[in-house]
This record gives C-alpha cells, structure tokens and sequence, in this order.
C-alpha cells in the first residue's frame, strides 16, 4: 500500500507512526516544504522569549522507519481522478508526480496577512509573522536594538510573542478588534485577570481596536490603529490563520466554514483521500456544531484515527472542545469548551483560592470558573488561570464533559490530597460547589 502524507507536522507524523504500527510494508512518503523533518511550532514564542535556548532545539530528526522524505518539496495539484499528487521543488521549480493508494492532507496552517495597505509590501522589513523556522527567526534577528512593537491579536500566538518581545526590552501594545483576551476562550472577567497582568508587566492593550494601515518606506515607522498614528519599528500579525489547502481547491474536496469536510474517519467525500489538523472543519463534541480546532493536539488525535482506519483499524474522532493552554510570564490560562455567551443562560461557578493549604508553603494562587448548561445540568466549559495547576484543572474538566457529566458528577469526582501536592478542597471542587448551588436555587 502506498500512503502519502502531504505535510510532516503534528498531524501526518502520528498518522505515519500509526500505520507503521500496525503495517511494516506500507510505503509512506512525506512531502514537505521544510527543508529538515519535524518542527515543534508551539516553542517558537519561548526561544524569542529565551526560555527556551535555541531555535534549533526545536527541529527534530525522525528516527529511520522506513519513510520516505520528499523534502523542501510542496504538494503543488491534488488529481483524485489518477490517484496522482503533483510536487513542486522549491529550489528549481521542476514539478513531479507522486501515485497513492491512500493520500492524507496534513499541510497544516500559516498567518494570515490581512490586505491592509503596507502588510505584504513590509513584510520582513518590520512586518513580521510568527508561524514557522524561518518567519520566527528573522523577527528574533530583527529585534535587535528595535524599541516599539505592535502586536495584534490577542490570542495565545500574539500574546506569548508580546510577552516575549516586551522581555527582550521592547516597549509592547497588543491591539485586538474583540473586547477582551482570548475572547473566543476566555470569559471578560477570567480575561481581565490576564489583561491585568500583562498590563503590570508593562504590556499596553487596545481592545476594540482595529489595524487600518501600516506606514513605512523602506522599514516600518508606524501603524494606523482605529484611526490614531502609533509610531512603532515592528507589527506582528497573528490575527488567525489559514490552512495550507490551495494545491485541493480544483481536486473535489469538499470544504466547510472552516475547512476541509470530514467524517469521523477523517476521510473527505474524495475516495482514499483523507485530511487532518489544521486544515480540517471539526464539529464541537459539545452540540455537533461545525467547529474549528486549530491546536497540536486535535491534530495529533485525528492523525492517529486516520492513521488506524488507513491500516484497517476503526477508529473514529468525535468532536473538538478546543481544550488548549498557555503560559504567559508566570500566568498559566488554560480552557475548555465553551464559554458563558455560548449557551443560553449558562449558569457558572467561579473560585479563587490556592493549589496548597495556606500553612503549606509553596501554594500557588489560581482561579477556575465551570460553565453549566441550565437544561441539561452538564458541564459545558471550565477556564482557569493562576501561578499554577491551570492546566490540571481543564483537563479534568475536559475529560468530564467528554464523559457527560452534569455539574454534581464532577463536584463529587473524588481528588487527591496531600498538603504538599494539593488542598482538600480544590478550587476545582469550590468552582464546581459555586456553580450548583446557583443551580440549586
Ligand atoms: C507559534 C505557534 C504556537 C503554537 N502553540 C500551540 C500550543 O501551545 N498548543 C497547541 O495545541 N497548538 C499550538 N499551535 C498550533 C499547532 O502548532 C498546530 O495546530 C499544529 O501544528 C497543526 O498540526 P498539523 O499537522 O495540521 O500542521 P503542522 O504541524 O503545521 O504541519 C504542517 C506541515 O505541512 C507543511 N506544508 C505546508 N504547506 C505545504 C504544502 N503545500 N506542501 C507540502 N508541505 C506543506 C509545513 O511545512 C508543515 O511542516 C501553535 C502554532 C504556532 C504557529
């Protein structure tokens, strides 16, 4: 069996190791525009920080399992009619074809530059995006000696690189159109904890506020935002992405709102071809709405599933809750599900209080809010952001929403305890008490 996976990220990697496992004769090809196998994209915030030490620390060389690597190649013409995938070189231009028997759409996503006047044309020269190697490497160069950024979005991407370049000495102003961070995850009054921190750590944030225009000649000297001149020497733009999918556009593969169709094999209504990660429209494993999860970790799973039903093992992907966290300066915020403005008179439970006894030293400070569903009684979504233990909490909370759970379920799930590790009463279990006796009344 020939298997080729368009993309060696997240996604295409599981799913290679998947078939691999299961069958040691298929011939699976990678094609990649990357010029070396595996990147961990999520740690490129951290080496322009310096918490992580290097850019190369984050390439990784794939052991040898028999893959075969078209590399600094990109998929170029999907044709499902021939069961034929066209290549583009990237250093010559020449264009080859590859056969399958079974082909995987893995390439991913990249920052979307958004059609203002000065984006493409200062692109590099100030204008700078953090999606790749290459795009996270000349802005760390370009940092140097530069005094003002401006950064927008204020989503997990933009706000790890704000934090970054305000420690490498930048003056930072976050702009973002929504009214608060993280807004698609985090309720205001969860975010105003977030934006108060980063406000202390000097970080200025513009809600409401839109890009207009980029000004510069040469380099950039400044960016109009809502009408107002903000004198700066770097925009980043980290505003959303895009999923690499132009080479299926003309192949037949059907795409969503938000990406390529699925079903819960992860294959497309093209036959023998499949899609995964970033490109793909995932539905909410809350309600089955459509949904977008453009996360490591949804990618990973679904690579796995196409993976398993490609070597002849069922396995399905049910749905996307958009659990994710992140670590700003000593800020964990973690969330799940869906947030208050996505349920119709949501009901939630909020507590602030620490991860160890007060007695006990090294406790850390950490605030969780659950969200309920008033008709069903379960638990829809949890948010949580402290010094500590945030992502310990959403994921119990994703996992009790995967399960069903109503708000007493996971009120009565039984912790440990040990003052040196927790508290007795976790501010999970005082978030989730909160909640129900709201419910209750
Ligand atoms: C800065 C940053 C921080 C992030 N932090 C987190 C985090 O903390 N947690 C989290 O869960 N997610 C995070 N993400 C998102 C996460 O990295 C992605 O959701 C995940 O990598 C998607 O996996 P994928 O397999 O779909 O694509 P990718 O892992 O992006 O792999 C796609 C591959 O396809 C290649 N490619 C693209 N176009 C083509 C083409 N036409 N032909 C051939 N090859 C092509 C690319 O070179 C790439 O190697 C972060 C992303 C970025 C950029």
């Amino acid at each position: 069996m020939k298997v080729v996976i368009c993309g060696l990220g997240a996604g295409g990697l599981h799913a290679a190791l998947t078939i691999r496992k299961r069958n040691k004769d298929a011939e699976i090809t990678f094609i990649d525009r990357k010029d070396f196998d595996m990147l961990h994209p999520c740690g490129l915030p951290y080496v322009l920080e310096g918490t992580v030490d290097s850019f190369e620390k984050l390439k990784h060389t794939l052991p040898d399992m028999g893959f075969t690597k078209i590399l600094r190649h990109e998929a170029f013409r999907l044709i499902p009619g021939e069961h034929r995938i066209e290549t583009r070189d990237l250093t010559t231009g020449q264009i080859a074809s590859v056969n399958y028997d079974k082909l995987i759409i893995a390439t991913g996503s990249s920052a979307v530059i958004p059609p203002i006047p000065g984006a493409q044309e200062l692109l590099w020269k100030g204008v700078f995006i953090v999606d790749s190697y290459e795009s996270t490497f000349k802005l760390s160069e370009f940092v140097k000696g530069k005094r003002a950024a401006i950064v927008v979005g204020a989503g997990a991407i933009g706000l790890e690189t704000a934090h970054a370049l305000r420690m490498r000495g930048l003056s930072v102003t976050v702009i973002e159109m929504l009214p608060c961070a993280f807004a698609k995850s985090l309720d205001q009054d969860m975010a105003g904890i977030l934006q108060e921190y980063l406000i202390a750590k000097g970080i200025g944030l513009q809600f409401g506020a839109k890009l207009e225009r980029i000004e510069g000649t040469d380099f950039v000297t400044g960016a109009v935002v809502s009408g107002t001149v903000m004198p700066c020497d770097l925009v980043i733009l980290a505003a959303g992405v895009r999923s690499n999918t132009a080479y299926v556009k003309d192949s037949g593969v059907a795409f969503g709102k938000w990406g390529i169709q699925v079903n819960e094999r992860m294959q497309t209504n093209v036959p023998d071809v499949y899609a995964i990660g970033d490109c793909v429209q995932v539905h909410s494993l809350i309600d089955q709405r459509d949904w977008m999860m453009q996360l490591a970790v949804a990618a990973y799973k679904q690579g796995i599933v196409a993976g398993a039903n490609i070597a002849g093992i069922d396995r399905t992907y049910k749905g996307a809750l958009t659990t994710f966290a992140s670590k700003i300066g000593e800020l964990e915020i973690a969330a799940t599900g869906f947030t208050s403005g996505f349920v119709e008179g949501a009901i939630s439970g909020k507590a602030t209080g620490l991860t160890k006894p007060e007695w006990c030293h090294g406790g850390k400070e950490l605030t969780v809010k659950v969200i309920a569903d008033p008709k069903t009684k379960r638990i829809v979504g949890g948010q949580a952001i402290g010094y500590a233990g945030a992502s310990e909490r959403i994921n119990i909370i994703s996992a009790a929403i995967k399960g069903k759970s109503t708000m007493l379920d996971l009120s009565e799930t039984e912790m440990a305890y040990c003052p040196a590790l927790s508290d007795t009463y976790d501010v999970l279990m005082q978030a989730a008490d909160n909640c129900l006796r709201k419910m209750e009344r």
